[in-house]
């Protein structure tokens, strides 16, 4: 009843594309990348900040639970509409405001994908850091929600260093602009770095104010064997000791080559346990002296072999390698347990240890690989769901994972966020008066707790 109201009283009003509330069309809204799903009472698909004050105004009215969506690739179940309501779709809010080259700064629609975004911006000579491996699919308002980032947030930084200014709207419906289109600015609280990351919760992005970048003018692919994970990971430290930032600093584990070996065509010495794909960036000149500098220092203990990858076929033949181990893993096991932890530079060792020795403890699969240089790891943890044993072993092994993160000074997500499936461990890392004031943020900004409810906090 309560939302066949809240869908009368939206009758008429303008900037909204569509409006599904069949079953059949809806299903689709309803899960995302973590596979969870709730069917929404109604999708709508605004085209307008206009049109999303007055649906967030009726939601609060009405009561009605209003979840925004991207694209749905988020992983910790951040678009799926728990409590049902209304999914708030940004596929027909995807244009460039306005781009200012000069000032190395867009204004863009939430809806708008990041691939796309950076197509348009190159050829201005500039890219947006935030580079998710989804790039191609996920949206800059999911990208925001998430602080969602890539392999060169190393040197670039997340979305929270690349963002200047924000327009969105509060659970109330009103509109707020955050922020600046100046490259510094002190100006009260910082609401665009805390709504950066609130998955939703605080406010609806419907506009980003985006600092860009200049396009490297030459980029060097470095690809190193190790023989151990440890001797990589020793590697890094040596690396990131030095003078020499690079731009991404990737890591696969001994189970991550397995699964290349096994699905993808690419040379690899037969002793190699561990590998680091490193970019570096700059002129043409900068680039090749950083790749001589750091050669002896990648050269230690347990090192294998060393290739420099300069054409754009070999470079991009590496990132293909790397972006698609995600993906294989559902080709292994029928479930996994993906989590993105991110542990100080100097932990590294001690944690691949750790997680080796649990893998054997239990008899379970757990591949890692992902942003070493960040001390950001995608830790998959493989199993069958079916099997009660197994199912049981992989939540041991998160448990022990998430506690040996926190004992190493880490923390439990870098990327992908809290969402749904992470919120019961959330008061691991933060405490009840840490809880306590983020829960009295949220009904600040939504204080008919409408904006993605259920999300976050147990
Ligand atoms: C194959 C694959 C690879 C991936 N690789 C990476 C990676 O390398 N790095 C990484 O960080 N992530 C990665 N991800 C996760 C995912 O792509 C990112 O989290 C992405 O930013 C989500 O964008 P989306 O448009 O799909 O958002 P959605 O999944 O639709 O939504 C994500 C969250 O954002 C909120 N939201 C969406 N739009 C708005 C808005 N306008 N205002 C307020 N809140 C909003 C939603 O409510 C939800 O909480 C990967 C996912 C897949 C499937």
């Amino acid at each position: 009843l309560k939302i066949h109201s809240f869908l009368t009283a939206l009758q008429g009003v303008s900037g909204i594309h569509r409006f599904l509330t069949d079953p059949a069309d809806c299903w689709a809204y309803g899960v995302d990348n973590s596979k969870e799903h709730h069917l929404p009472d109604a999708v709508l698909f605004p085209t307008s900040a206009e049109a999303v004050q007055n649906i967030v105004q009726a939601c609060a009215t009405y009561q009605v639970p209003l979840t925004a969506r991207g694209r749905g690739t988020g992983t910790p179940g951040g678009a799926v509409p728990i409590f049902g309501g209304v999914v708030l779709c940004f596929e027909y809010m995807n244009r460039i405001v306005k781009t200012y080259a000069s000032d190395r700064v867009v204004i863009v629609e939430p809806g708008l994908l990041n691939g796309d975004l950076q197509k348009a911006v190159r050829q201005e000579g500039l890219f947006w850091a935030p580079d998710p491996s989804s790039q191609d699919y996920c949206t800059v308002g999911g990208n925001l929600a998430h602080n969602s980032a890539g392999p060169h947030a190393l040197k670039y930084g997340t979305p929270r260093e690349n963002t200047l200014g924000l327009v969105f709207v509060d659970g109330q419906g009103r509109l707020i602009k955050t922020g600046v289109q100046t490259s510094k600015g002190v100006v009260g609280y910082d609401l665009t770095r805390l709504l950066i990351g609130s998955e939703g919760t605080l406010g609806i992005i419907v506009e980003a104010t985006l600092k860009l970048l200049p396009l490297p003018e030459k980029t060097i692919t470095l690809q190193v064997f190790y023989r151990s994970i440890e001797d990589a990971s020793m590697a890094i430290i040596r690396v990131l000791q030095s003078n020499i930032m690079p731009a991404a600093l990737e890591m696969m584990d001994s189970g991550s080559l397995a699964l290349i070996r096994q699905h993808q065509s690419l040379a690899m010495p037969q002793e190699a346990c561990a590998m680091l794909l490193i970019e570096l960036e700059g002129t043409s000149a900068g680039a090749q002296e950083a790749a001589e500098y750091l050669t002896p220092l990648l050269s230690g203990e347990g090192f294998s072999q060393l290739h420099k990858a300069e054409t754009a076929a070999e470079k991009s033949a590496l990132w293909a390698v790397r972006k698609a181990l995600s993906p294989t893993l559902r080709q292994i096991a029928p479930n996994k347990i993906n989590e993105d932890i991110v542990i100080p530079i100097s932990e590294i060792p001690t944690f691949v240890h750790f997680v080796e020795t649990l893998s054997h403890k239990h008899q379970l699969s757990i591949i890692s690989f992902g942003h070493a240089g960040n001390g950001n790891l995608h830790v998959n943890i493989l199993y069958d769901a079916e099997n009660l044993s197994e199912s049981k072993r992989a939540t041991i092994c998160l448990e022990a994972i998430f506690d040996k993160v926190l004992a190493l000074r880490g923390t439990l997500s870098g990327e992908h966020g809290i969402g749904l499936l992470k919120k019961a461990f959330i008061g691991r890392e933060l405490s009840q008066n840490t809880l306590d004031l983020m829960k009295s943020l949220k009904h600040t900004f939504d204080p008919h707790g409408i904006l993605n409810p259920g999300k976050i906090f147990p």
